[in-house]
């Protein structure tokens, strides 16, 4: 079932989007060699709880016990914090859900870190760039097929993989809602989008083959080819003028 949001509530959730947004460029900073994951998830903790009625979204959501998933390299979404030092040269996926007066958001970025390959820079810019035609297909009249078919298509385009195993989703009082959104579709299919839907679109592109494996850390989601991959997201909400970030 699709929970449309209100105005008001929209303006709560880009509220939220905004703690969610400046934790997220903070992080980004932290994001150098010789920090290890879980420095990063503590201080992703600590400056969300600086905003008062501010919470760590992910944190205990379906079990999982930090506020930021932490993915390097291969691993493309839902790595585990850890003892792991970021190095030169690392693709480092932030993903990260504020929840804030009852609603949640969910932004995610990948950090190059120090000196990263060429073909490594076009993964992430190709990735982030299908996210901001993802976004502006968002608008009343067209459905989530087209969103997807634009992702797919200028990712393809470029040369690189779509993920099928994982997609966006719809989000609000929690942090998955209906409806799903995938990265690839066809123009004009699925349901379509309408005033109020609030959803996450967030391409995970891979420099090789897009299916996955687990992670070896057996939380998170790899390629199963074992190269590179990227990821970035937004909370967008369908507005009358158009799509609207809320994570920005
Ligand atoms: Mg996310
Ligand atoms: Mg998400």
């Amino acid at each position: 079932m699709i929970t449309l949001k209100t105005p008001e509530e929209i303006q709560i959730i880009k509220e939220g989007g905004k703690i969610l947004s400046a934790t997220l460029k903070a992080l980004e900073k932290m994001t150098k060699p010789g920090v290890t994951t879980i420095e990063l998830d503590r201080a992703a903790e600590a400056l969300i709880l600086s905003h008062a009625g501010a919470k760590p979204a992910f944190k205990g959501y379906e079990g999982f016990p930090y506020t930021l998933c932490v993915s390097v390299n291969e691993n493309i979404v839902h790595g585990y914090p850890s003892n792991y030092v970021v190095k030169n040269g690392d693709l480092v996926k932030l993903d990260l859900g504020v929840l804030y007066k009852g609603f949640n958001t969910d932004s995610a970025i990948t950090v190059a870190v120090g000196d990263v390959s060429y073909e490594a820079k076009r993964l992430i810019n190709v990735t982030k760039k299908s996210l901001r035609l993802g976004i502006k297909k968002a608008k009343i009249g067209n459905t989530i097929g087209d969103i997807g078919n634009t992702v797919q298509r200028f990712i393809e385009d470029q040369g690189f993989g779509v993920v099928r195993d994982l997609c966006g989703h719809g989000i609000g009082k929690t942090v998955h809602e209906d409806p799903k959104i995938p990265n690839y579709g066809k123009r004009q299919s699925g349901a379509p989008l309408v005033e109020g839907m609030v959803i996450c679109i967030e391409p995970m592109v891979t420099m090789g083959d897009y299916t996955l494996r687990q992670s070896d850390d057996g939380y998170g989601y790899a390629t199963r080819d074992n190269s590179l991959s990227a990821h970035f997201e937004h909370t967008i909400a369908i507005t009358k003028s158009g799509p609207k970030i809320l994570t920005d």
